[in-house]
């Protein structure tokens, strides 16, 4: 296997729903039976959702014998204790969970996460075998001063310092513009090629180049069946986090079934 088809194979396309606080119980659980009957065995695209806490359980019952991955959206660092609120990696274990959103900008910019949480959330999320998202991106504000490559550069080193070499390919970044989550307004393909590289560069600085070429860079903010395909035929995009348009299986099922 040549080196490019390896880091394909490596690097299969990515189709995560972020379905925040939204839906109900039963909307949920509609919504997870769509994707089980339509999707394949799942072996050109990965897809799964990250569900509200209190659905996981149900989710992960219907989802059941299907490849879709089930994801929580957010985990704390510590594996029990007095964290009134909050949920421990092994609770998610516990409900069928195999993967995790951290640091995704709501949970920075309105619960005020800080920065220095991610590493550690990463670190408890891998010690439980749980494959952590870390999200990342600037604000409008950020990106108007020149900051974009200082922000994600950041970002990523800080989170990513709890992390071994060997460990990496079992994590995921999603680059996600603060300006361009359910704000309508998607960054170009320019931009995501320039920021998925420098977030890539960061990766190959930490870990060097052969793992940096097969880790995965998800584009997140406004992702819709119109937009999907420009995005992905970006070379450093391997795939989109999808949050407006992932409620409801007519507007998701067009972007999992995007045509390459
Ligand atoms: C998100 O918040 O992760 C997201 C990408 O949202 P939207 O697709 O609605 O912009």
């Amino acid at each position: 296997m040549s080196q490019s088809e390896d880091s394909s194979v490596l690097r299969k396309p990515y189709i995560a729903a972020n379905w925040k606080m939204n839906l109900d119980r039963a909307k949920a659980l509609d919504l997870t039976k769509t994707l089980k009957a339509r999707l394949g065995d799942g072996d050109d695209r990965e897809v799964a959702v990250f569900a509200p806490f209190v659905y996981l359980a149900d989710v992960a019952a219907v989802s059941q014998g299907s490849p879709i991955g089930l994801g929580a959206q957010n985990v704390h660092w510590e594996k029990s204790g007095a964290f009134t609120g909050e949920t421990s990696a092994p609770m998610l274990r516990d409900v069928g969970v195999d993967r995790v959103l951290i640091g995704h900008s709501e949970r920075r910019q309105i619960f005020l996460e800080k920065e220095e949480w991610m590493g550690r959330k990463i670190r408890q999320a891998l010690d439980h075998d749980i494959l952590p998202m870390l999200c990342v991106g600037e604000t409008l504000d950020e990106r108007k001063k020149g900051k974009v490559a200082a922000v994600l550069r950041r970002q990523v080193r800080s989170a990513l310092d709890w992390v071994e070499a060997s460990e990496i390919h079992r994590l995921c970044i999603a680059y996600e513009p603060i300006w361009a989550i359910g704000t309508g307004e998607v960054a170009t393909p320019d931009q995501a090629s320039e920021a998925h590289s420098i977030v890539r560069d960061v990766i190959a600085d930490m870990f060097g180049d052969a793992v940096a070429g097969s880790f995965r860079v998800l584009y997140g903010g406004s992702v819709s069946k119109d937009n999907v395909r420009d995005l992905m035929s970006v070379p450093d995009v391997d795939g989109v986090l999808v949050g407006g348009a992932s409620l409801k299986a007519e507007t998701f099922l067009p972007i999992i079934e995007y045509d390459r």
